[in-house]
């Protein structure tokens, strides 16, 4: 499999970049995973015909994971009735906020799918499962796996120890840390760097990506910091590389 990164800042993005959006491919399947704001640009430049867009599947209903689903959806309309798109797209997502999920669909654009922990989905012959996340509305991590490879995006989250089983044995986690230890309060539900090494330190992985960069931070600083705890590879994203899984 193999992971683009679209965009990777949240909750909002730095000059030019875009919020959480990533594309997961092999040979016969392209899943777009989450679509904040400034991804659908981004994802046009890897799969400009929607057909071959299999699923998206959306962690949660912020809107710097799921904005761009509000014009992707009008691209899905408007393709449709010119004779570019013959189906609707597969999108799995949460039902909650329930207001936000009611908005997400539009003349039929998507084929609404209900995600919760349990949930197993297999897209051609790649399995997606999902975690529960600790985030202040309800989210999900998730599991991407094909031939022995796992693949796991956390989404949003605070640090909670109930999340290592999910990402153990993962060849690649692309983890969520959005800001410095030293600024970690009990009301930010993300992960500093710190955290996000330890928690991969736990679950015994060999690699991790970081992602959900906040803005006004320097990614080396993260870097360094997540470095102290985690000594395998370790990496910060960057909007349009790729990382095989
Ligand atoms: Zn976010
Ligand atoms: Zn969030």
């Amino acid at each position: 499999m193999k992971l683009t990164v679209l965009g990777c800042h949240g909750p909002y993005p730095r000059a030019g970049g875009a919020c959480s959006g990533y594309l997961l491919e092999d040979e016969k399947t392209k899943i777009l995973i989450d679509c904040g704001n400034g991804v659908l640009g981004k994802l046009f430049n890897y799969c400009g015909d929607l057909n071959k867009l299999d699923a998206i599947f959306i962690s949660h209903l912020h809107p710097d994971h799921m904005s761009d689903l509000m014009v992707l959806r009008y691209a899905i309309a408007i393709k449709q009735m010119i004779g570019k798109l013959k189906q609707p797209i597969p999108i799995y997502l949460p039902a909650n906020p329930q207001e936000e999920y009611e908005r997400i669909q539009y003349n039929g654009a998507f084929h609404r799918n209900i995600i919760h922990e349990g949930v197993e989905v297999m897209i051609n012959d790649i399995k997606v499962t999902f975690k529960r996340t600790d985030h202040p509305i309800e989210c999900y991590g998730m599991a991407f796996e094909k031939n022995k490879k796992k693949f796991v995006y956390s989404g949003d989250t605070r640090y909670f120890e109930g999340f290592i089983d999910f990402i153990e044995e993962s060849n690649l986690f692309l983890c969520e840390a959005n800001i410095m230890h030293k600024d970690l309060t009990e009301t930010v539900p993300h992960m500093s760097g710190k955290q996000a090494g330890e928690i991969a330190l736990k679950a015994g992985l060999q690699r991790i990506v970081l992602t959900h960069i906040l803005p006004e931070i320097n990614p080396t600083d993260l870097l360094n910091e997540a470095k102290e705890v985690f000594p395998n590879i370790l990496e910060i994203a960057e909007e349009g590389k790729s990382y095989f899984i």
